[in-house]
């Protein structure tokens, strides 16, 4: 649709039905209106898979590896194609904006939604994004380039006030937006909760300028759940207010323009602009009819399972290895695998992220397939914080004798409302229109849980809402555990949690019981509910879960431990302290490679965390939170089917006390982080402190070796003008193989205070054994600006340097811009 048939349309609509169109219709959903042939548009997160309608174990989608994973393939095709995939994700699920990338950047290894994240580095954090964006519009679904800007990190996410200079703002945390806008051309973004210099996003000049007036953003910014606030956030160039239906605009707002507070025509540039988007998604119809809503189907193709397990192979990241790898593993004799995440593997991180995956192949899995008997599993230590749900085969439903829990529904006079069969014990409720969630005072759940050992176990719930669990009949547990905190998301994301003692027999059925109290809820809780109830694993075992895993990888000839986070330490709503690895995973390790030298080390986590043992082990793989198919694809690096494809898009520290950025602390007074540390994040600030980390930023090693030889580039340029740098690079090892040149600058004498290098440009490079290739990478004359008061140009001398990694410097020409 034109711009102008969509003012003709905006023209057509009542001041009324103007503003119910500018907040959800629900959860998920915006308000439709059949005269003007317009069907709900369905949001969905995003951004490494796309949950659909509903957060519910029976409504499954694929889980994609995650953002960290798609930042190391450094990749743009891959990253148009990850955009791509998801778009085929939206389309089974009926959905048309996908709330993703996430594009805040790596400003601290500590931030709580780092996985979520591509990288340190705004530039190339842009040019996936811009990728991913074109790959999903491509396939008529929006993208949602998220959360505009700075929201870096999550402690007090919802009223913290960034505090940055114009320049860092504009050449780190805009960037990626900018492309994501001008290179991508992104149909939406989404305003984020935090201030900037004191002015909450959904109201700040910033959704004007730079983003309508420089870059010319002609898309929906739909705010981040619950992030507007007020009513002056109408005025701003704030278009949908989500989740609905209940908002702060309404009938305020129609009050407002009555009164002449805030002008129609305000009003008419958001609904001009969510026409656009709707016509751009098919969401309004050609002949004045409103469209059907799209179909839906429960299937999830086998080439998105495919594309799961390509994704988790190309980011990976091979950080140490001393030629252990590849492995014939079915030759290697006899294999120790050990490591709580092997088993319970986490494939994405926690928080509006998640997605319920039909399939999830674990380390364990894949590596019984290829060796059977010759594994052997130990949990070594355990990682998992919290309760974990039952394996969904122990559960039996009371009422349907099929699997499953059997859940009720019940008003304030204890009549039951409504009823659902699940599959699991993870439950969520989260814009479920037909659940009674409002109206609910009270969940009964039953369900038949037959153990598969006889074991002493930690069992209970998590939720803030007051609830009794019942075996057999009778009162296992009764409690109450509110958590205080102004993040509406925290209680549903993050619900603390109780368990006590049960010894549980193998195969003898446990008739379970339990009833929440849903009372006394406000705010986003009365609309929204989880529960959660299972077995949270026993750390106090832990030396006995060593002495295990040791005796295991004694009598073994390899042992591969998978070590890793899990969704508490790195979730949205929350920062961690340290990078340490949770529980006493360190400990086993060194006590593994003690017992068998021959130990490879497999990391399953979404952000970095320190590796103290990381020289004395044969290999160290990276392997991130890799989507569903994670255990295929690290046996496929593992043999060498596969060549791990990943280059670090983030600085791996050696020790914590390094990290030269780490203040995300918003609770100072004040409420307020200062980013003071400027345009100096990441590698930069590494190389400004002449800090050694363990891995910088681009390293990652192949199964082969690279040689770049030389670069070119033109001598004289003007400011501002873009050009192609040429390089060559030689595989200089024995099989055929995947690397990533990268192009950094550099500036003797400048003027103004620069990075020591930045990166200006990069490209993959295929090539066989001891095949050399010419690779032209672009580099936009932008990239050697400075913002101050607007993009400034510093005449003279530039290195570009084609490197391995931004510490390993290859090949060397300068350009002169004048
Ligand atoms: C997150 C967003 C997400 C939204 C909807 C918010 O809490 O910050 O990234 O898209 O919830 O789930």
């Amino acid at each position: 649709m034109s711009y102008d048939k969509a003012v003709e349309l905006t023209a057509k609509l009542s001041l009324e039905e103007k503003v119910a169109f500018l907040t959800g219709f629900d959860f998920w959903n915006t308000v439709p209106n059949d005269k003007i042939g317009l069907r709900k548009l369905l949001l969905s997160d995003g951004p490494a898979g796309v949950r659909g309608e509903f957060w519910d174990e029976r409504d499954n989608s694929l889980n994609l590896p995650s953002g960290t994973a798609l930042g190391s393939t450094w990749s743009i095709e891959f990253a148009a194609e990850y955009g791509r995939v998801l778009a085929r994700e939206a389309a089974r699920k009926g959905v048309d904006v996908v709330l993703g990338p996430t594009i805040n950047l790596h400003r601290t290894p500590l931030g709580g939604r780092h996985f979520e994240c591509l990288s340190e580095d705004a530039m190339l954090t842009g040019a996936l994004a811009a990728n991913y964006t074109k790959g999903m519009q491509s396939l008529g679904k929006g993208a949602c380039p998220k959360h505009y800007v700075a929201n870096d990190f999550e402690t007090d996410r919802y009223n913290v006030d960034i505090r940055v200079d114009e320049r860092t703002l504009n050449e780190l945390y805009l960037r990626p937006f900018e492309d994501a806008v001008v290179d991508g051309k992104a149909w939406t973004i989404m305003s984020s909760y935090n201030q900037v210099n004191g002015t909450t996003l959904t109201e700040n000049d910033l959704l004007q300028d730079p983003l309508r007036s420089k870059w010319n953003f002609d898309g929906v910014v739909i705010s981040d759940w619950t992030a507007v606030r007020t009513l002056e956030s109408a005025k701003a160039e704030q278009d949908l207010v989500m989740p609905g239906p209940v908002g702060p605009w309404g009938d305020a707002l129609i009050a407002a323009v009555k009164n002449g507070e805030i002008d129609e025509a305000t009003i008419d540039r958001k609904i001009t602009r969510l026409l656009v988007l709707a016509e751009r998604v098919g969401a309004i119809g050609k002949d004045g009819k409103t469209p059907a809503d799209p179909a839906r189907s429960n299937e999830i193709p086998a080439e998105g399972v495919a594309f799961a397990r390509k994704a988790a192979v190309e980011g990976s990241v091979l950080l140490e290895n001393d030629g252990i790898l590849p492995i014939n593993l079915k030759e290697a004799g006899k294999v120790a695998l050990i490591g709580h995440n092997a088993n319970a593997a986490r494939t994405q991180g926690g928080g509006s992220a998640t997605v319920m995956p039909k399939t999830v192949v674990t380390p364990l899995d894949a590596l019984k397939a290829e060796l059977g008997t010759n594994v052997r599993y130990s949990i070594g230590a355990v990682v998992q914080v919290g309760v974990a749900e039952l394996p969904q085969h122990s559960l039996r439903n009371p009422h349907t004798n099929n699997p499953g829990v059997h859940v009720e529904f019940l008003d304030e006079n204890d009549k039951v409302t409504y009823v659902e069969e699940r599959l699991g014990s993870n439950l969520l409720w989260l814009g479920a229109m037909d659940v009674p969630i409002p109206t609910t005072s009270k969940l009964k759940l039953s369900t038949v849980y037959t153990p598969t050992e006889t074991s002493e176990e930690l069992f209970g719930y998590g939720t803030v809402q007051p609830t009794k669990i019942f075996f057999d009949g009778e009162l296992f547990l009764d409690k109450h555990l509110p958590i205080d905190t102004d993040d509406p998301f925290a209680p549903l994301m993050d619900p603390p949690f109780a368990t006590k003692k049960y010894t549980f027999e193998v195969g003898k059925p446990v008739r379970i019981d339990i009833e929440v109290d849903w009372r006394g809820r406000s705010g986003l809780q009365s609309a929204a509910q989880n529960f959660i109830f299972g077995i949270e694993a026993d750390a106090a075992l832990g030396d006995k879960n060593i002495a295990d895993a040791v005796a295991a990888a004694k009598q073994s000839d390899v042992a591969i431990v998978v070590v890793g986070t899990n969704s508490k330490v790195e979730s949205e709503g929350l920062d961690r302290k340290n990078l340490d690895l949770p529980g006493r995973q360190n400990e086993l390790v060194e006590a593994v490679v003690a017992a068998n030298p021959n130990t490879i080390v497999v990391v399953n986590s979404g952000s970095p965390v320190i590796l103290p043992w990381r020289h004395k082990v044969r290999a160290v793989l990276l392997t991130y939170f890799g989507g569903q198919e994670m255990g295929n694809a690290l046996v496929d690096v593992l043999t060498g089917a596969e060549e791990p494809g990943g280059r670090l898009p983030t600085t791996w520290a050696d020790k914590f006390e390094d990290v030269p950025v780490t203040n995300c602390d918003a609770t100072q007074p004040g409420n307020y982080v200062a980013y003071e540390e400027g345009i100096h994040i990441g590698y930069r600030a590494w190389l400004k402190h002449n800090l050694k980390p363990a891995y910088e930023f681009g390293y990652g090693l192949g199964y082969t070796t690279w040689s770049i030889d030389s670069i070119e580039a033109p001598a004289n340029l003007g400011t501002g003008e873009s050009f192609t740098a040429k390089v060559k690079v030689t595989n200089t090892g024995s099989r055929k193989g995947k690397h990533v040149v990268q192009i950094y600058a550099s500036r003797k004498d400048s003027a103004i205070d620069r990075p020591v290098r930045w990166l200006v440009g990069f490209s993959e490079v295929h090539a066989n054994a001891g095949e050399s290739k010419d690779v032209s990478i672009n580099i936009k004359g932008r990239e050697f600006a400075n913002y101050d008061n607007g993009w400034n140009y510093e005449a003279g001398t530039f290195q570009l340097h084609a490197a391995s990694s931004v510490n390993k410097l290859e090949a060397e020409t300068s350009v002169t811009l004048s």
